[in-house]
């Protein structure tokens, strides 16, 4: 059996021709789904009758189980989902006056290995198919009674680049008009620099690219994120220059300010100079911290010292606020926390 959800428009074209029908079924089996909300065969009424039953004999709807949601005071949400082989995974709806963001995840655990992260921590369990990650927004959605939800970001637990196939499903299902519309201008996905995936991604879609940078020397990158050791900074640095962007786009760069190991006033600057050149911003995302971390919260005044350092060294930079910390809508803090004491919930 097919899970319907799974199916990006190639797919989807050629499963329905493999039952009989014409290309022009799956799509509209995709607006019922995706836009109309109706995820039973037999009440898509503009579908001969035939057809549904063959639909539900080869295929069905599948959709997320939640396993717990809590409201944050800052009006956060954090929605952890069961998902049917036990495992959970996460996603966090943050409102704001103007826009609405939901952020998903793509992977249960994470294989990059980061030292700060919790995700990174737990270690990697599998990659979530086209339909669970297409699926988180969907739940948020009708939770929200259908709400406009106007920015994805893609930065939740797992590497979205290293689960690319499933990822690039995902996004043809989120972006295509008969699937959710979402432009991927209003999509923005983070990457701790999977180097070679991000040209292929970018030549599909123009999503915009948050790269989890956190340190400006390879020697003290190499501590913290594995991956460096793959591919260093200064290839991340070359591969931004070469990107073609547009002319009014900017690439972000997230730094975690780790109290004492990344916050210095040195930093700063290094950073800034590292970064010289290319269209870029800069996001400092302040460490969470979490029982047995091996890094501290950096203190408020490093904090502000790093954010004006940059600022006159031309750059915008935003700090990313704590939303939902005593909800843990930290990177992977809730999942981790249900995993971290058993493998998989049954
Ligand atoms: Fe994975 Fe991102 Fe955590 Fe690194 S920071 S371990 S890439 S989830």
């Amino acid at each position: 059996m097919i899970d319907f959800k799974d199916l990006d428009p190639e797919d989807g074209v050629q499963f329905v021709e493999s039952l009989g029908m014409e290309p022009f079924r799956f799509y509209q089996v995709m607006k019922w789904i995706y836009k109309k909300r109706v995820e039973d065969f037999e009440m898509m009424t503009d579908i001969p009758r035939g057809m549904r039953v063959l639909l539900k004999e080869n295929a069905y709807i599948s959709s997320l189980k939640i396993h717990s949601h809590l409201t944050s005071k800052d009006e956060s949400e954090k929605f952890s989902f069961l998902l049917h082989d036990g495992f959970i995974i996460e996603s966090v709806f943050i409102p704001s006056e103007r826009r609405s963001t939901v952020c998903i995840s793509t992977q249960v655990g994470c294989r990059m290995g980061c030292s700060f992260c919790y995700t990174g921590k737990m270690g990697f369990s599998r990659n979530l198919t086209p339909a669970e990650i297409v699926n988180q927004i969907l739940y948020i959605k009708d939770h929200k009674k259908n709400r406009l939800i106007h920015n994805i970001v893609i930065m939740g637990m797992g590497e979205p680049l290293d689960n690319f196939e499933n990822l690039v499903k995902s996004l043809r299902i989120i972006t295509h008009q008969s699937g959710l519309s979402i432009s991927p201008r209003r999509i923005t996905l983070s990457t701790c620099g999977i180097l070679p995936k991000i040209p292929e991604l970018l030549k599909e879609f123009s999503v915009n690219l948050a790269i989890s940078l956190n340190a400006s020397t390879n020697e003290k990158r190499n501590e913290i994120m594995p991956v460096n050791r793959k591919y260093p900074i200064d290839e991340i640095i070359k591969l931004c220059k070469d990107l073609p962007i547009g002319r009014r786009r900017r690439i972000t760069f997230e730094y975690v300010l780790l109290g004492g190991f990344n916050d210095r006033e040195s930093n700063a600057r290094m950073l800034g100079k590292l970064l010289s050149g290319i269209r870029s911003k800069v996001n400092l995302i302040v460490f969470n911290s979490y029982p047995g971390a091996s890094f501290r919260e950096p203190e408020e005044n490093s904090i502000r010292r790093f954010q004006e350092i940059l600022s006159s060294m031309g750059y915008t930079v935003t700090i990313r606020e704590s939303r939902g910390r005593d909800i843990y809508a930290a990177c992977g803090q809730l999942a981790s926390f249900h995993l971290k004491n058993k493998q998989k919930i049954s």
